[in-house]
Order: structure tokens, then C-alpha cells, then sequence
């Protein structure tokens, strides 16, 4: 616990107290108070400071935990949920998403994104990395205004068969694009850029190393999904010579800023490689399950793989809430090793919070509940018969917290949802406007 000592003459803009706070997701939370001052966590404590406070929120048998992060999650596909179930991973592909992308506009992103930030507060969510879309400008717009922070992305691929008509960038194009993206949204309030890559089917390795140099010259990271499936394995192998993140480590751009998305096919070797480059890989239990298998997330850990959590998209999961994550992440690896100690919840939340800030470069910022850092936080109300009685709350964050326990979300200190109300934006509106748009980009499908 830290006191910031703070002047008590000088208010604190909120307090929240008391209640149970989960400062490190990897301790049980413990009885407390938190206090934020201009957007930032200035005080943890089992007791208040004597400062005024502007607000105050009684947490009375609530549990304050650090707003989760999201490290995959494909904001402009979530109109296009439901157009994919239980199909192939290149049917899925090829004739259901990239069609369903051609046939979005701008102003459909933007409701898609907004949709799909809506779906992320409500499920605790408040930073998230989107691995690209075509119309990055309207996903941004949906994304700031309901106010999360968001690594925005442009869908990149310079090369190979299958690519839609209106993806056919060449090299210097597709940096181009990523480069004018990256100077009009980079740093500007809770936006950031991030260079992406879609897959190594379609990326040539030219422009692999050149998307990771500009990453690393703006001080960002790089997204791409990496060993989906077991033909990407032989595509690498018939293509490059050796599999994907072999490949990768070959052309010198795994590392803490290369988030290597999925890594569902990889073997002792590639895991090694992973954890010595300390490159972090995002893990997406319910999208693996459904489309691409199980990984050995257990081994990865304990390789000392930097492990986070994403949702996917809505096509590929379809549940976007990473709460449904930890619980999938949690359960899918004690089943797989038939081993109940494996991925304890401790393990999981960190997973959910510390290992997607650090994934995204922001360990010093987000995932604690800690003196200094952003004021991102979740109050979730466990007084739902789902998880009553609470024996064990810390466990009960993994294995019975729903969406619908989640009761209010700061991100910065600012209210997105207060008392289960978005207060951003006009949620009815936004889904309104998002089921009459869905219908009309599945009949230009
Ligand atoms: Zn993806």
C-alpha cells in the first residue's frame, strides 16, 4: 500500500471507499481506499487521507479492480458478428470477412467501433489494441467518443493471393498509408498508433522489417498475428524456409514491442525464442477455441513468456468481454494439462491487466492500482446471485464475475459507465443505428 502524503488543504477529485481493492492482481484485494487526483491513482491505503474530496463513492461490499486491457480487438468487425459461425478458418476468411470489409464505409466503422467500445466498458474494459481496419479515421471517431484508450491500427498487407480488390497496396504504399495515420492520431488524447501486419501470407518481409523500424522510430508496437493455424506453418516453411516465428526471429523484429497475436501453433524452440526476446504474444482463448486450437499457454508461462488477453473480433469469438476471457484462458489450460493448479486466478488477472500493459508498453501506467498510475478502474459488484457468497473474492474475479457485475468504469479518471449507464454516448442510439447499418452492408455483401 503507498500513501502519496498528500496536503490536506489541497481536495482529491474522488474517493472511493470503503471497499475491497485489488491493487496487484496477483494478491487477494484487501480492505481500502482509493483516491484519484486529475486522472491519476494519488493515493491506496487501508484508511482515507484527511484531503476533501470533490466526490466520494461508497464501495460498500464492492471490489475496485484495475480496468482490464485488451490486447486484441478487431473494433471495425463488430457489425459484422454472427456472419461466421462454425466455418473453416480461410471460409471464414476469405469468403465472410474480407467481403463483409469491402462493404464497410467509414460510417460504418465508426459505429462499429463505438459498438464495440460500449461492449468493452460494460465488460471492464478500458484500453485495447486494434490489430487494423480499412477505415481507420472512422474507427478512431467511435473509439474517442465513448472514451477508451485505444492502439488504432491499419490492416497491412503488401502481397500474396486472395487479397479483396481494394487492399492491393504495394510496399511503399502500404507504409505510407500507416506513416500519414500515424502523424494525425498518434498521442492525440487517449489514441495511439500502432503499425500492424495481417499475416505472413499476405506480408512480404520487406515490409515486415520496415513496419518494425517505424514502430520503433514513433515508440510504438507492432501487431501481427502470428502461427494461426498449422497451414501458416507449412506456408512459412514452403515460402521462408522456416516457420513463422523462427522466420521472424531470423529478420530481427521479435521484442517487447512486437506483439505476436495468437501464437497458437509453436513449438519448445519458438516458445523459447518468445520468452528470450522477451517478446509478449496475446492470447485469445475464446477465438482459438472456436476457430484456430488449443495453444500451451501453462508452458508458455512457464518459459517466462510475457502473456496477455484479446477477444478477437465479434466474428471470431463472439463474445467481447474479456472477463469471458480470463474465465476461458483459466479453464481451457487446467482441462488441456487435466491440472486444476494451472493458470490460478492470480495468474489469470495478471494476465488480463499487468501482462497486456506491459504487451502494449504501458506497464508503468495501466494494470496496478497504484500510486502514479492512470486512474483506470473497475467497481464491480459482487451482490448478483452468480457470485454469492464470496468466499474467496479473489478467485471469484475469475471463475464467477460476469459482464454483469461489472457496476461502474473509470478510464483516467473520467466516468465512461456509472451505475451500469455508458455515459459517453447515447448507448440505445448507437445500437440502433449499429443493427440498421449491419443490415444494410450484409445485402451489399
Ligand atoms: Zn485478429
Amino acid at each position: 500500500m503507498n500513501h502519496a502524503d498528500p496536503d490536506p488543504a489541497s481536495p482529491v477529485d474522488l474517493r472511493l471507499g470503503p471497499g475491497l481493492v485489488l491493487s496487484d492482481p496477483r494478491q487477494a484485494p484487501t480492505p481500502g481506499w482509493v483516491e484519484i487526483v486529475g486522472g491519476r491513482i494519488h493515493h491506496v491505503g487501508p484508511e482515507p487521507t484527511p484531503a476533501v474530496a470533490i466526490e466520494a463513492v461508497s464501495l460498500h461490499d464492492r471490489i475496485v479492480i484495475p480496468a482490464l486491457v485488451n490486447t486484441h480487438c478487431h473494433t471495425s468487425q463488430q457489425l459484422g458478428r454472427g456472419l461466421a459461425d462454425d466455418v473453416d478458418l480461410l471460409t471464414w476468411l476469405h469468403d465472410r470477412i474480407w467481403p463483409y470489409e469491402i462493404a464497410l464505409t467509414e460510417a460504418d466503422a465508426e459505429v462499429s467501433a463505438a459498438l464495440c467500445a460500449i461492449e468493452q466498458v460494460r465488460s471492464g474494459t478500458t484500453t485495447i489494441a486494434d490489430p487494423g481496419g480499412r477505415h481507420v479515421d472512422g474507427m478512431a471517431r467511435g473509439l474517442e467518443a465513448v472514451g477508451i484508450r485505444a492502439f488504432l491500427g491499419r490492416s497491412t498487407m503488401d502481397s500474396g493471393d486472395g487479397r479483396p480488390a481494394l487492399d492491393c497496396d504495394d510496399l511503399a504504399e502500404a507504409l505510407d498509408r500507416q506513416d500519414d495515420l500515424a502523424r494525425r492520431w498518434h498521442g492525440r488524447g487517449r489514441m495511439r498508433f500502432s503499425y500492424t501486419l495481417r499475416t505472413i501470407f499476405n506480408c512480404s518481409d520487406e515490409l515486415i522489417v520496415a513496419t518494425a523500424e517505424r514502430a520503433a522510430a514513433l515508440g510504438t508496437v507492432v501487431q501481427m498475428h502470428v502461427a494461426e493455424v498449422p497451414e501458416e506453418l507449412s506456408f512459412s516453411l514452403s515460402t521462408r524456409g522456416a516457420t513463422t516465428v523462427r522466420h521472424l526471429g531470423s529478420l530481427g523484429v521479435l521484442g517487447p514491442r512486437f506483439l505476436a497475436v495468437h501464437a497458437t501453433w509453436v513449438d519448445d524452440d519458438e516458445i523459447a525464442l518468445l520468452a528470450a526476446t522477451r517478446t509478449p504474444v496475446s492470447h485469445n482463448a475464446g477465438s482459438n477455441l472456436k476457430i484456430l486450437g488449443v495453444p500451451r499457454v501453462a508452458e508458455w508461462i512457464e518459459a517466462g513468456v510475457v502473456v496477455a488477453l484479446g477477444t478477437d473480433g465479434a466474428p471470431s469469438n463472439n463474445r467481447m468481454s474479456m472477463i469471458d476471457e480470463m474465465w476461458l484462458a483459466s479453464l481451457t489450460q487446467k482441462g488441456r494439462r487435466v491440472d486444476p493448479t494451472v493458470l490460478p486466478a492470480g495468474e489469470v488477472l495478471a494476465m488480463a491487466t499487468t501482462g497486456g500493459a506491459k504487451a502494449l508498453g504501458l506497464a508503468d501506467e495501466i494494470g496496478r492500482i497504484e500510486v502514479g498510475m492512470a486512474a483506470d478502474l473497475v467497481i464491480v459488484d459482487p451482490r448478483t446471485a452468480n457470485m454469492s457468497p464470496l468466499h474467496d473474492p479473489h478467485a471469484a474475479l475469475v471463475t464467477s464475475m460476469k459482464s454483469e457485475n461489472v457496476e461502474s468504469v473509470l478510464c483516467e479518471g473520467q466516468w465512461l459507465m456509472r451505475d451500469r449507464v455508458i455515459t459517453t454516448v447515447d448507448e440505445a442510439a448507437v445500437i440502433d443505428e449499429a443493427r440498421s447499418r449491419a443490415a444494410a452492408i450484409r445485402s451489399r455483401m
